[in-house]
């Protein structure tokens, strides 16, 4: 356990110092449960978000993609449910007034003080804030909980101009927020957060067979991206626990360094969402089947994944360190498809002599990938820092590659190198990379 604590220290050390993630507004002491990322940050979590799209969105010919607004009709949460029902039970400490999730602690007393807690009552997550400039009650708008609504009330939008038949899918990636009771472990649990959602429209009947579907799909997909698999369970929800309108319901898990915890949760939601807004709006979503000429409300199924938690995972997943003859290797085995930098071009030394050769390589390359240049410290130091953030190759200029036109060409987790010619190297690099 403390090993495991030892570890996410270590990681959010390196988030830190490497420049992936930043609390926000730190020059100000910082904004509580809020994150900034940074340079290597923001390639990394786009690397997610591209993966996530092209897997569900542009490589099938089933799912189309969407972007709707955060603000949207409060009628769209008293339709959802959000008003009435998105809260969790909240306690607080009698004595210091530290407040605290009922359904999250173990023992009913203050676990800071060690005082007596409140009665717990429902404390809604949505964030309230205003349109206009006037602040009365008829202008108050919620910033989404979840990007799924955004794509429930455009369901007839996208089926009448996709013109495409059931099953549909609408994906959408996006901010959300939730005013948690309790944040932390880093991006695990913010109260700004991105959301990557599928709604899978099938027709009734067909449900079960899609949700089994999509369950094995997306625990496959955080697989082939690098995560071993013996850090990834699927957990089925128990009946009692399901939401009123959920049918079933399985969560992917991840073994953070604190404990598992759900990185994507994947329902089968009946039809409640489209049936709902029909009677809250008053408009019609029902699907017209032409094969058996019946007008249906579809059923749907949300696989709903968290980009700032499925980073996490990578990072710890990827997180290693090695024993060496005289320091310790520390290295993020990301799979290239998510490593924020592909390439890095090292010229050995800093003499002008080598310099114009690798910067043709670095601005070469870079028209294809994510490249980095490095030209201070040693060679050593600059493979360290490579393999700190992630690089999965490191290509080294020297003074023989002015006579042979050849490069080394290092990989970060054997750490083997090899000697490719430069009219190759683009080549060499793309198949070994294989995005
Ligand atoms: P939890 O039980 O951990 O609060 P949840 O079941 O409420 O999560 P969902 O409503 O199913 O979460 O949201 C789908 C996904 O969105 C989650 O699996 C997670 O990856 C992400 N997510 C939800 N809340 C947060 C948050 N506060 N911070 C970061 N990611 C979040």
């Amino acid at each position: 356990m403390a090993e495991q604590q030892n570890k996410m220290e270590k990681l959010v050390s390196l988030c830190k110092r490497r420049g992936f993630i930043f609390p926000s507004s730190e020059i100000y002491g910082g904004l509580s449960s809020c994150w900034d990322y940074g340079p290597l940050g923001v390639d990394m979590k786009r690397n997610i978000k591209n993966a996530w799209w092209h897997s569900i969105v542009q490589s099938r010919d089933d799912v189309v993609g969407i972007d709707t607004s955060i603000l949207m009709h409060p009628r769209v949460w008293d339709a959802s449910g959000h008003l009435k029902g998105f809260s969790d039970p909240l306690v607080e400490c009698k004595k210091c007034n530290l407040r605290f999730r009922a359904d999250e602690l173990d023992e009913q007393k203050c676990s800071v003080c060690g005082s007596v807690l409140s009665e717990p009552r429902q404390f809604n997550l949505m964030f309230k804030t205003f349109m206009g400039p006037v602040e009365e009650e008829a202008a108050v708008v919620y910033l989404r909980p979840e990007t799924a609504q955004g794509i429930f009330v455009n369901f007839d939008n996208v089926m009448t101009t996709s013109r495409k038949k059931l099953p549909l899918g609408i994906a959408q990636q996006g901010k959300s927020f939730r005013n948690e009771i309790t944040t932390g472990n880093l991006i695990f649990r913010s109260r700004e957060f991105e959301q990557m959602e599928l709604e899978f429209f099938v027709k009734p009947g067909t449900d079960m067979e899609w949700f089994d579907y999509w369950v094995n799909t997306r625990y496959q997909w955080y697989q082939k991206l690098g995560i071993k698999a013996e850090n990834l369970r699927l957990r089925a929800h128990a009946k009692e626990d399901l939401a009123h309108y959920a049918r079933c319901c399985t969560d992917v898990e991840y073994h953070f360094p604190w404990s598992w915890g759900e990185l994507e949760g994947i329902a089968n939601r009946g039809d409640f969402d489209l049936r709902q807004h029909a009677a809250f709006s008053g408009k019609n979503l029902a699907y017209f089947d032409t094969d058996s000429k019946e007008s249906i409300v579809p059923c749907v199924i949300e696989p709903s994944a968290g980009v700032d938690r499925s980073m996490l995972a990578f990072l710890a997943d990827a997180y290693d360190e090695e024993e060496g003859t005289d320091e310790v290797r520390t290295v993020l085995r990301l799979h290239p498809a998510i490593a924020p930098i592909k390439v890095a071009v090292l010229p050995l030394s800093k003499k002008d002599i080598l310099a114009p050769l690798a910067l043709q390589i670095y601005r070469d390359l870079r028209q294809v990938w994510t490249t980095a240049y490095d030209d201070s410290q040693s060679i050593g130091r600059r493979y360290r820092r490579q393999d700190e953030t992630g690089t999965p190759y490191c290509v080294t200029v020297d003074f023989q590659s002015l006579e042979d036109n050849a490069v080394t060409v290092r990989e970060r987790d054997s750490m083997q190198q090899e000697r490719i010619a430069i009219s190759e190297l683009k080549k060499a690099l793309s198949l070994h990379l294989n995005l």
